[in-house]
């Protein structure tokens, strides 16, 4: 079986079938308006979007030009070991390269499924004392309550399916779709 094969509605990636969920349309028009959402709210504040790589990377780039207001971006990069799920550990592989004191912070997350990545992560910038602190996640899932994090803004909820596209991934494959797309296996 080819690693990746797409037609219509179905994209194969390795040995899993993935089925569309949002359409290139759909998820451009929820970017906007997201986009105008933190402008409203962040129009005059310059903020600093922190976004969570690498499978932010799409949605960061989307979202801050949907943002029509002076902003900066900055990237970080972290991993969480699996194994340790009671005291889950995030390590920082790649750190923030901007002053985070004082600053209106807007954090860029692909998707929210336990909250341990985010609830990490906020628990680091917070000892920052920034002026501000808010979270936008591309998708979440329903197993978001795991851990106790706060989204303020959410693309799209959606049932807790494996899903790839717009800057997710499946085993490396599956970054470049343009839209989302689910698991065909439950
Ligand atoms: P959490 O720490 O909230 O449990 O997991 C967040 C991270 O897990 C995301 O940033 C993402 O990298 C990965 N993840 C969770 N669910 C999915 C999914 O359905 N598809 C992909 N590609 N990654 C996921």
């Amino acid at each position: 079986m080819p690693a990746y094969t797409h037609s219509g509605d179905h994209v194969q990636l390795h040995d899993l079938l993935f089925v569309s969920l949002f359409s290139e349309a759909q998820v451009s028009a929820r970017v906007r308006e997201l986009g105008a959402a933190l402008a409203q709210r962040y129009g005059d504040k310059q903020p600093l979007f922190v976004s969570i790589l690498s499978g932010a990377f799409v949605f960061a780039a989307d979202l801050i030009r949907a943002f029509h207001a002076p902003c900066e971006i900055s990237f970080v990069k972290l991993t969480s070991y699996s194994g340790m799920q009671s005291t889950g550990a995030v390590q920082t592989v790649m750190g923030i390269d901007a002053a985070l004191e004082g600053r209106h912070i807007i954090v860029i997350e692909d998707i929210v499924d336990t909250g341990r990545t985010l609830h990490f992560f906020l628990e680091y910038l917070r000892s920052q004392q920034p002026a501000s602190l808010c979270t936008v996640a591309f998708l979440r899932k329903p197993s978001a309550a795991v851990f106790p994090v706060e989204v303020d803004y959410v693309g799209f909820d959606i049932p807790d399916r494996f899903v790839v596209g717009y800057g997710l991934d499946y085993n490396g494959l599956g970054r470049n779709l343009p839209g989302v797309y689910q698991s065909a296996e439950p």
